[in-house]
């Protein structure tokens, strides 16, 4: 079993099958090797959040329920049936970053600080899914807002992040960008397209149903091939703009092309989510085998006031971390392992293990990566040890070579071995620097 499958089919695993406490279903233990890989996804994200000037903000995991409700929508699936929420206390767990977001950015004033706000946030969401391949109850999402601004030019640049992120990663992309209008556009497309759907309705799917009445819009991103074929001659969201919004919309391409980032039109695009407005896009790949979405969002000028603050437009989009980790794992990137040891200290009998034990710590505290076995096995069994750990050099100190204060230090990669001083141990070996976070 190659790496790929190990970790994809990891939330399946067979191994401990007989084993009463398991991890729940859905929920997933990142092992080492990796974890690794997971930092390297983030460690390339935070650089280029930087790179685009935006800053880190940490958000509580449970919220009141009332958050979601009022800015997910009460109709989406996510708010109908996917929530983890304690019932009895009325809090939740987020099913999706923005809402918290948004509702610290208000609680703490924000927007007084800076006119425009840059943020982002990295960390679990939950959601009470079906698990399937790539889909998980507890995910992990990247989430950026730009919060203090309606200028297209911020949605293309938004976009053009999300581009250099993923391309970055090397992965295959193409990004899909619609436009929704705004509430002075769209109950017109919603009435057209209501009455589109009402001489069909038999023929769409039992969710679709119901949608065509609660939530129109959402039928057109069904993924059932029935649903899929009806909309096709549905009416276009992008023929019902009204003129501000077709300006917006124009411009956002406009400074797209500017910025060099290749994109198509897709007028059936409408996210899960009430509170997006005008701009939506998706980045999809087919890296993993069907069409799938790594990052998608939207613009959401409205929302700020909904939740109870002043009037800011808004614009956000969340990367999905478990789907790039696969990617990554598929394209078979490379892999970091855990972390190399620079040095293991054999100390062989209880006085050596003494002395070995302190200068552990005092060489950790200089810096080095150091380990030891503290329970003192014979000195095949810590070559082995040392051996797995990756550690670059091996550090034995006996009875002799205590008497004179020295060790014997092998270098593992050469086998070439020397007697020193103990005090010279930090200044023979040289420490393993790359990928090192001080
Ligand atoms: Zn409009
Ligand atoms: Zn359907």
């Amino acid at each position: 079993m190659n790496e790929f499958d190990r970790i994809s089919k990891n939330f399946s695993s067979s191994e401990g099958k007989d084993l009463k406490l398991k991890a729940l279903n859905g929920f997933k233990d990142i092992l080492p090797g990796e974890a690794e890989l997971w930092r390297q996804v983030e460690d390339r994200a935070r650089d280029i959040f930087a790179r685009f000037n935006f800053a880190e903000i940490r958000l509580p995991i449970l919220e009141k329920t009332e958050l979601f409700a009022r800015s997910i929508g009460e109709t989406t699936d996510i708010v109908e049936k996917e929530m983890y929420t304690f019932v009895d206390k009325q809090i939740t767990m987020r099913p999706e970053a923005t809402a918290s977001l948004l509702r610290a950015y208000i609680e703490h004033g924000l927007y007084v600080q800076k006119p425009v706000q840059r943020l982002f946030t990295i960390g679990p969401m939950f959601r009470h899914e079906r698990p399937q391949q790539g889909r998980l109850r507890q995910f992990h999402q990247m989430d950026v807002e730009i919060l203090g601004s309606a200028n297209p030019r911020v949605d293309a640049e938004l976009m053009a992040m999300g581009t250099m992120l993923l391309s970055e990663l090397g992965l295959c992309v193409s990004l899909e960008v619609n436009s929704l209008g705004c509430p002075a556009c769209r109950p017109a497309f919603r009435e057209n397209l209501l009455s589109f759907l009402e001489s069909r309705q038999d023929a769409l799917c039992d969710d679709c149903k119901r949608r065509s009445i609660t939530n129109p819009l959402r039928v057109l991103d069904c993924k059932k091939p029935n649903c899929r074929s009806i909309v096709e001659d549905a009416p276009s969201i992008l023929e019902h703009l009204c003129p501000e919004c077709a300006a917006h919309f124009s411009e956002v391409q406009d400074g797209l092309r500017q910025l060099g980032i290749d994109y198509s039109l897709n007028k059936f695009m409408v996210r899960g989510l009430d509170y997006y407005c005008r701009t939506t896009f998706e980045f999809t790949t087919t890296d993993l085998g069907s069409q799938s979405a790594v990052c998608a969002g939207g613009r959401y000028d409205g929302l700020v006031e909904q939740l109870g603050g002043p009037k800011i437009p808004g614009i956000g989009c969340a990367m999905g971390m478990e789907r790039l980790v696969l990617l990554l794992l598929q394209k078979e990137q490379k892999i970091e392992g855990p972390a190399e040891m620079d040095l293991f200290i054999a100390g062989l009998g209880d006085a050596a293990s003494r002395i070995a034990f302190s200068l552990m710590q005092s060489l950790r505290k200089e810096g080095v990566r150091v380990a030891m076995d503290l329970d003192n096995r014979g000195l095949k069994s810590q070559m082995k040890q040392a051996d797995k750990a990756g550690a670059r050099y091996v550090l034995m100190i006996g009875d002799d070579e205590l008497a004179k204060n020295t060790g014997m230090l092998r270098n593992m990669a050469t086998q070439e071995q020397q007697g020193i001083p103990l005090g010279d141990i930090r200044i023979l070996i040289e420490t393993t620097t790359t990928g090192r976070h001080v």
